[in-house]
């Protein structure tokens, strides 16, 4: 697995990995690069723009949101320089919320900046219409009830995600997608790489609470996540699978990483179970079957019919030969190939 790129912390989830029947993906990070970029902001009309550029670099470089990097790499290419706030919260999943001077300033999800009652402009609304179906995730920046600006971010899907999608239903697997992201956004992205079903607007615990339903249905999930807000379902999950490009606590959370962040990797893992499960069962029958036949005879059975004594030596040699035979069956596994 290692030599692949998959990295496995437990046995448990080689020996699970093979019986998956569904597979939970998130959206940011894990079917997307992860490396999102701004393609516009849009301010409202008669905004102090430059200083509300200063407070949304201040908010956003306190944030570890990949989303928050975007801004702030945008943000520090156009010149701007941060300012002191007062507070800063983040909502996992949602946005985040600090304070300047004595306003709350939020920059979020939709649901997020409308808890403070803030009106989208028609107008807005329209162009956010837009940029979801080009993909692309929808920011707000509000401060206190008031709209701000809306900033539309692109982060493309992964090399090879379609392909690796289509190997897996092939494989007989249900494949999901959640995110935290709009709906929209999730629908678009959806049907890029193949997923049939999907959902968006989703809270860290509705992940996990998905992945548990399904459990409940008897399914034996999988879920594939790499950010804060994946590591209650990838906790949750039979086998959970952690992007190595994504944060620790994903990592943590999961018991297989996959070191380039590929897709593929996922089908890769699956089939490495079912050639170690083959191989563990193998095993078990060679060095039973040896043993049931050999150990009455070396006991003595055919004296009484035939006078046929095993030689000790020969017997030790057997037996020896046994365990070389399980070593040597499971060598073979480094030559299958998963590809
Ligand atoms: P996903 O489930 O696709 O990995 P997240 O749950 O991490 O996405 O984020 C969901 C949404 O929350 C984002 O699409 C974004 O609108 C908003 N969001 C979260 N944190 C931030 C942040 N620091 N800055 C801007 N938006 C954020
Ligand atoms: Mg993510």
């Amino acid at each position: 697995g290692a030599q692949q790129g998959i990295l496995i912390k437990d046995a448990q989830a080689l020996e699970t990995a093979y019986k998956i029947d569904t597979l939970i993906l998130d959206k940011t990070g894990t079917i997307t690069e992860g490396r999102p970029e701004i393609t516009e902001i849009l301010w409202v009309d008669n905004v102090d723009v430059p200083y509300l550029s200063r407070v949304l670099l201040a908010i956003e470089l306190q944030s570890e949101h990949p989303l928050a990097d975007a801004i702030v790499q945008y943000l520090k290419e156009a010149e701007i320089t941060g300012i002191d706030t007062e507070s800063f919260e983040s909502f996992t999943g949602q946005g985040v919320m600090a304070r300047v001077d004595g306003v709350t300033y939020r920059v979020g999800n939709l649901r997020f900046i409308e808890e403070e009652g803030v009106n989208i402009p028609d107008e807005l609304r329209l162009k956010t219409e837009f940029f979801a179906v080009d993909a692309q995730t929808v920011v707000y920046f509000s401060r206190n009830s008031t709209l701000m600006a809306v900033m539309a971010i692109s982060d493309q899907v992964k090399e090879g995600a379609a392909e690796a999608i289509g190997s897996l239903e092939q494989m007989g697997i249900t494949v999901f997608m959640l995110t935290g992201d709009q709906k929209e956004t999730a629908a678009v992205i959806a049907n890029k790489v193949g997923i049939k079903q999907y959902m968006g607007n989703l809270m860290p615990a509705d992940k996990g609470n998905f992945v548990k339903e399904l459990q409940e249905q008897g399914k034996i999930v999988a879920m594939a996540g790499d950010g804060i807000n994946d590591s209650h379902a990838l906790a949750q999950s039979d086998v959970g699978i952690a992007m190595a490009s994504g944060t620790d606590i994903a990592m943590e959370s999961a018991s297989i990483t996959l070191i380039h962040s590929d897709l593929n990797q996922i089908v890769k893992a699956i089939k490495l179970s079912k050639a170690t499960m083959q191989t563990i069962r193998q095993n078990l029958f060679w060095a039973f079957i040896y043993n049931i036949i050999a150990i009455p005879i070396a006991a003595g059975v055919l004296y009484p019919v035939s006078g046929f004594l095993l030689n000790p030596m020969i017997a030790g040699g057997a037996m020896s030969m046994s365990s070389i035979s399980v070593l040597a069956n499971s060598l073979r596994l480094k030559k299958k190939s998963i590809n």
